[in-house]
């Protein structure tokens, strides 16, 4: 089995950017990218934030060039999923499909992704229609009735920016208060462009092969139901992190993520996170790569004594 000090599993900043830092401090560590494999970024357009690209870039570019700075300074990669993990054996154990490592330290930066709405037409009209990610794919429904499901912050920056192409936009929200930072509320509110469905929730989706024609409305408080003309159906109702595999090995919240005390250690010595996958609250590419370095740091600290 072979056996390696530094192991990073997920490829997206946080990822990369503790690939970056591993590899410079002189391990030679192995990314196990997951498929697909670079992350959130990987479906975003123009990243227009990220310090140090005044123009802007891609999401795809902004990997690419790190996974090309990872490998420049000796990072390898493993394009398969990390299906099984052993923290309570030392070194820590690591399956990536039928391929089994050992490492002295491992940097866990799976990351989230975006929930869907859990009904069966939701799965049927996924990418016809149905997306959780307005900045891929709002760019399709110029002119276009557009839903956004949702009352927290994802959902009102979705809609916000859906606002830039729809010709209406209508947030569906299962409460009547939103649950959106207070200036994310009013700015939903002082949009002309956005109606709100209190109380509502989706009941069904409709359409043919061309994609969604109608979603069905429930009234929660009447339990009245309305067919309504939709062109396209967005996603805000959260993210859950990706450590399905982590269970019951280290700490998690109740919601799933990775806790970490004092920057990126979890609750096991010589395991550490990065990213979305301990980082709820700001889902920032430029976050996710600072913890990865974070990470990076501290796994170096911890072999130097281990
Ligand atoms: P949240 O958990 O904050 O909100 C999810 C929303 O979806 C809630 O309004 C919830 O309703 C609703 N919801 C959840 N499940 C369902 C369901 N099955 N059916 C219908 N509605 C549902 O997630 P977000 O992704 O919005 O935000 C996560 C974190 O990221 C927050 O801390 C947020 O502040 C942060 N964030 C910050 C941004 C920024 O600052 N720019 C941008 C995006 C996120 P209910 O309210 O009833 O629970």
């Amino acid at each position: 089995m072979e056996k390696r000090d530094i192991i990073i599993i997920g490829s997206g900043p946080a990822g990369l950017t503790a690939a970056i830092y591993s590899a410079r401090a002189g391990y030679k560590p192995l990314v196990i990218e997951g498929i697909p494999s670079g992350g959130q970024l990987m479906t975003t357009t123009e990243i227009e934030n990220f310090p140090g690209f005044p123009e802007g870039i891609t999401g795809p570019d902004l990997i690419g060039n790190m996974k090309k700075q990872a490998e420049r300074f000796g990072t390898d990669f493993l394009s398969k999923d990390a299906t099984a993990v052993d923290l309570q054996t030392y070194p820590f154990k690591i399956q990536a499909e039928e391929i089994s490592y050992q490492a002295r330290s491992i940097i866990i930066a799976t990351g989230a992704q975006a929930k869907y709405l859990d009904i069966p037409s939701v799965e049927k009209f996924r990418g016809r229609g149905v997306s959780a990610c307005a900045t891929c794919d709002g760019f399709f429904f110029r002119d276009s009735i557009i839903y956004v499901i949702g009352g927290g912050d994802t959902a009102a920056e979705e809609a916000l920016f859906l606002t830039k192409f729809g010709k209406e936009v209508h947030l569906i929200h299962r409460r009547d208060e939103l649950r959106a930072e207070k200036y994310m509320q009013q700015k939903i509110f002082d949009n002309p462009k956005i109606h709100i469905f209190w109380n509502s929730v989706v009941e069904e989706i409709k359409g043919s092969e061309a994609g969604v024609e109608k979603i069905l409305l429930k009234d929660v408080k009447t339990g009245e139901l309305t067919e309504k003309d939709a062109d396209g159906v967005f996603m805000g109702i959260g993210h859950s992190p990706a450590t399905k595999i982590f269970e019951n090995q280290l700490k998690l919240d109740d919601n799933g993520y990775i806790v970490c005390n004092r920057g990126a250690k979890t609750s096991v010595k010589g395991v550490f996170a990065a990213g979305d996958v301990r980082e709820p609250l700001f889902r920032q590419a430029i976050v996710a790569a600072g913890t990865g370095c974070q990470a990076a740091i501290e796994a170096d600290n911890y072999l130097q004594k281990a």
